[in-house]
């Protein structure tokens, strides 16, 4: 328990260090909040997908006849659901490497055009089929140095969330800007956009703004904390502006390091 505020009066040295002492027992609280918030979000997500596998299970066990057809649509779901424990797993492991530093930076001069495009040949596939058009502007060719595995990993999943998240027929567009001392790339999609009071948490583990439509499509809830640790390693930032029913913008700011 960190509630443990010191009464401070006056200005002299003493109650400065109270002052110090309960700003830094707040933090406390609120790092042991957040921990036992994300061990009980982590709990959850394993859980749903064990629960659903659970009830297949009985259901297929409790069946007197094979039928076939039945067993296979059944163990598909089972398969589906397997699918899904070790990609929420694979992602949170990643994510432990990237908070204990263990994760290094494989730093070389790359063409971020050549990269875009890499990224968008993968999810080309995917958006065709839904009849979304995903394509990219840039001018001129920009090379910095940077991760290519990593940043490819953080575009796909931001490409992947854009294309995800706009119905059919849509835009995804891409563009690449130099500035003088940083590159960004922006994501711009028309698709259903994000209600600005969700805006400040969609890089927090485990959220989506609606649950049941991120499950229905595959989605995890942490690739945009793996997409933003991805950019904070290389001493980048991302931005998010969107409007719910017009679109988002997800903006990524690497600096030219
Ligand atoms: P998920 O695996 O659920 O897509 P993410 O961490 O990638 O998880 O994204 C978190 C949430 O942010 C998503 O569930 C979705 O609600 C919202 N989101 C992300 N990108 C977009 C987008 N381009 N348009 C609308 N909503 C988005």
């Amino acid at each position: 328990n960190y509630d443990t505020k010191v009464a401070v009066k006056g200005n002299d040295e003493i109650s400065a260090l109270g002052n110090a002492f309960n700003l830094m027992s707040t933090k406390l609280f609120q790092v042991d909040d957040r921990r036992k918030k994300f061990v009980s979000n982590v709990s959850h997500e394993l859980r749903t997908p064990m629960t659903s596998m659970k009830i297949v299970a009985d259901t297929l066990l409790s069946q007197e006849h094979w039928d076939e057809p039945i067993y296979r649509e059944f163990l598909g779901d089972i398969n589906m659901e397997v699918d899904r424990l070790n990609k929420i797993i694979d992602s949170l492991l990643y994510l432990a490497k990237i908070e204990k530093d263990e994760l290094e930076l494989d730093l070389s001069v790359t063409y971020v055009n050549y990269l875009i495009e890499k990224v968008i040949k993968t999810i080309k596939p995917i958006a065709t089929k839904k009849n979304i058009e995903l394509t990219f502007n840039s001018q001129s060719k920009i090379q910095i140095n940077l991760d290519q595995e990593k940043i490819q990993q953080c575009l796909l999943n931001i490409v992947g969330n854009a294309v995800k998240y706009t119905p059919e027929g849509g835009l995804v567009v891409l563009s690449l800007i130099e500035r003088k001392d940083e590159i960004v790339i922006n994501v711009t999609d028309n698709g259903i956009g994000i209600p600005e009071k969700d805006l400040p948490y969609v890089f927090d583990r485990f959220y989506r703004v609606d649950e049941a439509r991120a499950r229905k499509t595959g989605g995890t809830g942490l690739g945009l904390s793996i997409a933003q640790q991805i950019v904070q390693l290389h001493q980048g930032s991302i931005e998010v502006t969107s409007e719910v029913g017009r679109g988002t913008i997800i903006s990524i700011i690497l600096p030219k390091i």
